[in-house]
């Protein structure tokens, strides 16, 4: 989180953060979000469980994240500048794949190959440098296989065979959701962060913003944008976004 303002002459406290009334709900939604999935996990790993993901694992890094403006904006206040313009090229680039892309499955498989990694990933260390400001995603995605299933191409690279086999093995993994190889109890625990996030936004703008992870962190450092968010201007907001060349519906969401 970013270091407070220092307080205003003739003031002992600091000044709020911007946002805050949005914010502090998804804050406290993660505080409770960490207990809980860690309690979770000490159940699971001690009927014989094991969870994958550890420090320095970041094959899941290169996969679309949506995320609401209530997260972006918490991304955006801890991020240092040089991380913004890495996040806004980042979202130009998904920009062009929402503008080209045929369909879902491609816009997935060109995010990963061709846009990459999230720019606040550290490469040498493969650790997240903003993780006390990482979005809700990021959070919750935990796997019960290891990294190389989580990677890009190993599932389009198996046979028919591989891939029947890898169903069976999850279909007989615990916490699975017999589908997919992440845990799935880890990421329904999350569910409450995404409705006081929503409750939030709605009870503070009358209105809800979702979308691109990239995206919403780059608008919700744009004054113009947030001003018309705040005053519940949907088509306001929207306009700017497409001035900003950030608006393709794909990856901005007004409800
Ligand atoms: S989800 Fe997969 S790639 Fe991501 S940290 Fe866990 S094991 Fe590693
Ligand atoms: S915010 Fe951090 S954890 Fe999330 S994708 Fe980016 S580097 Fe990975």
């Amino acid at each position: 989180m970013p270091t407070p303002p220092p307080p205003a002459p003739g003031t002992s406290r600091p000044a709020a953060p911007a946002h805050q009334a949005v914010t502090g709900p998804v804050v406290r939604g993660y505080e409770r979000y960490a207990a809980q999935a860690a309690q979770w996990t000490r159940g699971y790993e001690a009927r014989g469980g094991h969870v994958y993901c550890g420090a320095g694992c970041f094959a899941c890094c290169d996969m679309p994240i949506r995320v609401s403006l209530a997260e972006a904006l918490i991304t955006a206040q801890a991020i240092t500048p040089e991380q913004a313009r890495r996040v806004e090229d980042h979202a130009r680039a998904v920009q062009a794949n929402a503008r080209t892309a045929p369909d879902e499955d491609a816009y997935v498989a060109r995010h990963r190959e061709d846009v990459s990694f999230c720019p606040l990933l550290d490469r040498e260390t493969g650790s997240c440098s903003q993780y006390a400001a990482r979005p809700t995603r990021c959070r919750d995605t935990f796997s019960a296989f290891s990294a190389h299933y989580c990677a890009v191409g190993t599932w389009e690279s198996m046979g028919r065979r591989e891939r029947a086999e890898y169903r069976r093995e999850v279909a007989r993994t615990p916490g699975t959701d017999g589908e997919v190889h992440f845990i799935a109890p880890l990421e329904h625990l999350s569910e409450p962060i995404w409705a006081a996030a929503s409750r939030a936004m709605r009870s503070q703008w009358g209105l809800e913003v979702w979308g691109d992870f990239w995206t919403l962190t780059t608008l919700a450092a744009d004054p113009a944008f947030m001003a018309r968010v705040v005053a519940g201007d949907r088509r306001g907001a929207a306009g700017r976004a497409r001035q900003l060349g950030l608006g393709h519906p794909v990856t901005l969401e007004m409800e």
